[in-house]
């Protein structure tokens, strides 16, 4: 047995697999030519970022769009990130959006698919036994550099000016020890992380393909990068090239921030003899800071929409931010839905090379209209079901008032809905409260403001007329006709155009006799078709707002 031999069995002697027992395990998926395979790989941190709502978005439609496989893996190697359960904050965060894996996990220790475990500490085996085939054939050493050692060597490297710094050549003191001595420290109990034994070169290059950038060149990594923990949990970088491989992912599409350690990881795949993936580096969600004006990226501790629980939470309806996320994926997704308007989200042909490679803008005020227009065609029906769905985790009141009466509640929804020109007063179900208001006695507020042309008394009278005219039989026209009718008795005029010739002969049109009816039925001067409002209300409620009203403009 040569010293890699015997190293390789000190080390991992526990260790009875080979890599060829992975390969069998996980084959090569039988997949049609073109199928992409995709991972969407959140460290369990308990919160979703709307970046990862974004990345899992393009994972899934990459895969869909090529009838191949996406799943979720869990990388949980950094306990420091993690939280108990942080799986529920993700898995919740995707089902609130509809996204959905092929594979992968599924909840709090649940998970489906061939291709697993498919969260990290699960497959710590995997890791060892590829790690252990590196030690054999001389690419990986234990090193045991203690962290004052090493911070001692980034001093003298930062003093020295040196281009590159980290662990490789001769700063790399535990590439070269023997087996003797590092026999002698592992038996002693010393602590040690295992390292990969780089060959590069800082004069070579490599060059890569980004589906979404293009050619990308950069120096070859020299770095002995850590493969292992101490506590034999290994680091993002070698998690990253065992499981890609062994899940067979074509695609790897991950933030831009992963872009510099590119050289490693094709020094990896190639040291373990895998066959390197495609990359594709997705930009990151940034917004215009409010105070300074520049561009920057959404922050987790300053912007509360940062959080994919904020749109859950305020209301928006999935519809709502997965169209406007697909505005920002793909510039004509636009083209896409004029043409496809009814057509499921998850059907769009999605293009990775179509992305753009710079930050991406995330706008509240873009999606705040997207989701007016996405709620302006939804039916009553619907609007009813995912209000109350909202209202019930989050509303009481309004859940209770929703559900007292549910065909008077379906009636302030389907007002003005199912037209060809559908108001879009809405854009979150938290807005929906202060919409509906004045249709519940209990959250009405009777006391109307009134525009500055028309005083009290003249309130006053146009009421009292309207209440011996009105009819809550009235179908719209007759209804309209009332109010024209009453006008000129009162000193208005049916007819606005008149009155715009001839201002001073009247106290005002039509439009002011209508707008005090609104004030005192709804106590608001804008609001959908008001004929409907009042069907809806109904007589006795109608009448007893108008005489209040009459009587409120009294005093
Ligand atoms: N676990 C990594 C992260 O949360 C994912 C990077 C990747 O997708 O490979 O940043």
């Amino acid at each position: 047995m040569n010293d890699n031999m015997k190293l390789a069995e000190l080390l991992f002697g526990d260790i009875d697999k080979t890599p060829e027992y992975y390969e069998e395990l996980y084959p090569v998926r039988n997949l049609k030519e073109g199928a992409r395979v995709t991972r969407f790989a959140p460290s369990p941190t308990g919160y979703l970022h709307i970046g990862g709502l974004f990345g899992a978005l393009v994972d899934v439609l990459t895969a869909k769009a090529t009838d191949g496989v996406s799943f979720l893996r869990i990388e949980d190697t950094d306990k420091k990130r993690e939280i108990d359960d942080g799986v529920s904050a993700i898995i919740t965060g995707m089902d609130s959006f509809g996204v959905e894996f092929t594979e992968g996990v599924t909840g709090f220790g649940t998970e489906k698919g061939d291709y697993g475990p498919y969260t990290q500490s699960q497959r710590v085996e995997i890791y060892k036994t590829v790690a252990k085939k590196l030690v054999q054939e001389g690419l990986a050493y234990p090193c045991f550099c203690t962290a004052e050692e090493l911070s001692e060597l980034r001093d003298t490297q930062e003093k020295e000016g040196a281009l590159i710094r980290g662990y490789f050549g001769k700063w790399a003191r535990c590439r070269d020890l023997s087996f003797e001595e590092q026999e002698a420290k592992i038996k002693a109990g010393v602590p040690y992380v295992l390292r990969f034994r780089s060959n590069g070169s800082d004069d070579k290059r490599i060059f890569f393909e980004d589906v979404i950038r293009g050619k990308i060149e950069m120096p070859e990594n020299t770095i002995d990068e850590v493969l292992l923990k101490s506590d034999g949990i290994p680091t993002y970088h070698f998690a990253h090239v065992c499981d890609d491989h062994f899940m067979r992912t074509t695609h790897v599409i991950r933030g831009e921030e992963w872009i510099s350690s590119v050289p490693k990881h094709i020094a990896l795949f190639k040291a373990c003899g895998f066959k390197i993936p495609k990359f594709a580096h997705t930009p990151q969600v940034m917004k215009i800071d409010e105070e300074d004006g520049t561009k920057r990226k959404l922050s987790k501790r300053k912007d509360p929409e940062a959080a994919v629980s904020y749109f859950v939470e305020e209301g928006f309806p999935k519809e709502s931010l997965l169209e406007y996320l697909l505005t920002l994926l793909n510039s004509n997704f636009e083209d896409w839905r004029k043409a496809n308007p009814a057509a499921d989200i998850f059907s769009f042909p999605f293009n990775l090379k179509k992305m753009s490679s710079s930050g991406c803008l995330f706008d509240l005020v873009k999606l705040t209209d997207i989701s007016k227009n996405v709620i302006s065609v939804m039916d009553a029906d619907t609007v009813y079901s995912l209000v109350k769905t909202w209202a019930e985790a989050y509303d009481s009141e309004l859940y209770a008032l929703l559900t007292k009466d549910e065909a008077y509640s379906k009636g302030i929804f389907s007002i003005d809905r199912g037209t060809a020109k559908p108001r879009k007063d809405i854009a979150k179900w938290s807005e929906v409260k202060e919409y509906c208001s004045y249709f519940f006695d209990e959250t009405f507020t009777d006391k109307p403001e009134l525009p500055e042309n028309i005083t009290k008394e003249m309130a006053k009278e146009v009421i009292e007329k309207y209440l011996t005219v009105y009819d809550s039989e009235d179908d719209k026209d007759t209804w309209f006709a009332k109010i024209k009718e009453i006008c000129e008795p009162l000193g208005y005029t049916p007819n606005v155009k008149e009155y715009k010739k001839n201002p001073d002969a009247y106290k005002g049109h039509v439009g002011d006799v209508s707008t005090v009816i609104r004030l005192a039925v709804t106590g608001r001067r804008n609001t959908p078709d008001l004929h409907s409002i009042m069907s809806l209300l109904g007589k006795d409620r109608v009448i007893a707002r108008l005489n209040s009203a009459a009587e409120a403009f009294s005093a």
